[in-house]
């Protein structure tokens, strides 16, 4: 049904990690990573699984002068039986077909990614930690790789995923993070890219995280291009507020990513009988209701965290701070939910793993 993968495989595997507990994030590659061509008029051709190693680029390859790329971030993870799992990876390759869309590049059919994925991480299945918290990220990319300077768009790509064995988000406990929100810089406005997840984006964001961090603050939280007004998200993750006994978070109005954190904290929770919401926020609205005390938590999510307590937000001269300082009752809850059922510690009522092996 599928076509056939060729294989290469790796004549020296590597020395796997020593100690799991210090890998840190994306610094380690594993043997192999899996590509796969698009030639026009042919679509995507040559999916292989080869050894990891260095790319061969042409100077004037468009990814590198106009960054016409996409990525998406995953993770596999090791079940207490000693089988392997992913979480909800459908929604992976959907989004990714959402950001190719955006981008003028061409859609990959999403059940081959994912027995690409499948069979890639068979190959590597011993890479995939055995420490608690640590996991495999998984990192599937696409790049256009016309050698042309014009702008255009691209007849040619790669699509590509390597894997990365990483420790524990939290190696020293779940702890709140203070956050600055941004002013003066944007992310993303709607009609632009900030639905899609792809390079730009990111490159857009670094000078407002490195001037936060600056000024004492770990992250940033974006407000909306347009008007400045209203909460978006918080560096890499999409953000949540318990306001009133009611848990709110902005609604996805073209400029705010789609996380699928996101997603399965807002389904958990209202299969839990919470209510959620998912609308407009005005900062305006968000110092009111903090200095009123009604809100009584704040978080992100995103696949790196899971869950992010906010313990402060800073916006101009006014500082609030969320359940003094200290992660809030649903933050804990959902983290210990979602990353219970990602190691397959939880009961998975809902459907949400899958088992690689
Ligand atoms: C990836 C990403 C998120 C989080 O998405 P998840 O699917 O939950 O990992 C949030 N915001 C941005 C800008 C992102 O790139």
């Amino acid at each position: 049904m599928f076509p056939e993968i060729n294989r290469i495989y790796a004549l020296e595997p590597k020395e796997k990690p020593q100690d799991e507990g210090k890998l840190g994030f994306g610094q380690v590659f594993t043997d192999h990573m899996f590509e796969m061509d698009y030639v026009s008029g042919k679509g995507w051709i040559n999916p292989t699984i080869k050894p990891y190693g260095p790319l061969l680029m042409d100077p004037s390859c468009m990814i590198l002068h106009y960054g016409q790329g996409v990525f998406e971030g995953m993770k596999a993870y090791r079940r207490p039986d000693g089988g392997i799992s992913l979480f909800r990876p459908q929604l992976n390759f959907e989004r990714l077909n959402l950001s190719n869309h955006r981008l003028g590049i061409p859609q990959i059919d999403e059940t081959f990614m994912l027995h690409a994925l499948v069979e890639l991480l068979k190959v590597e299945q011993d890479w995939v930690p055995h420490t608690e918290g640590a996991s495999l990220y998984i990192r599937p990319f696409i790049i256009a790789t016309d050698v042309h300077l014009g702008v255009h768009v691209s007849k040619t790509y790669k699509y590509m995923v390597i894997l990365s064995p990483s420790g524990a988000y939290y190696s020293q406990g779940m702890a709140p993070v203070n956050i600055y929100i941004e002013d003066e810089y944007i992310r993303a406005v709607r009609g632009g890219t900030g639905e899609a997840k792809c390079p730009g984006n990111y490159a857009a964001s670094l000078l407002a995280q490195l001037e936060a961090e600056g000024k004492g603050y770990v992250q940033v939280l974006w407000l909306d291009g347009i008007e400045k007004k209203y909460i978006e998200e918080v560096g890499s993750m999409n953000v949540f507020f318990v306001i009133d006994d009611e848990l709110v978070t902005p609604a996805l109005n073209g400029s705010v990513l789609h996380g699928i954190t996101r997603r399965s904290v807002i389904e958990m929770a209202q299969h839990w009988g919470i209510k959620v919401s998912e609308r407009r926020i005005a900062v305006a609205e968000l110092i009111e209701a903090g200095k009123a005390g009604r809100i009584s938590e704040a978080f992100g999510s995103g696949t790196a965290a899971v869950i992010s307590p906010i313990g402060e937000i800073l916006y101009e001269d006014q500082s609030l701070v969320f359940n003094n300082g200290e992660t809030g009752p649903l933050a804990q809850r959902l983290y210990d939910k979602l990353t219970g059922l990602q190691f397959g510690k939880s009961e998975d009522e809902l459907g949400w793993t899958y088992q690689v092996t």
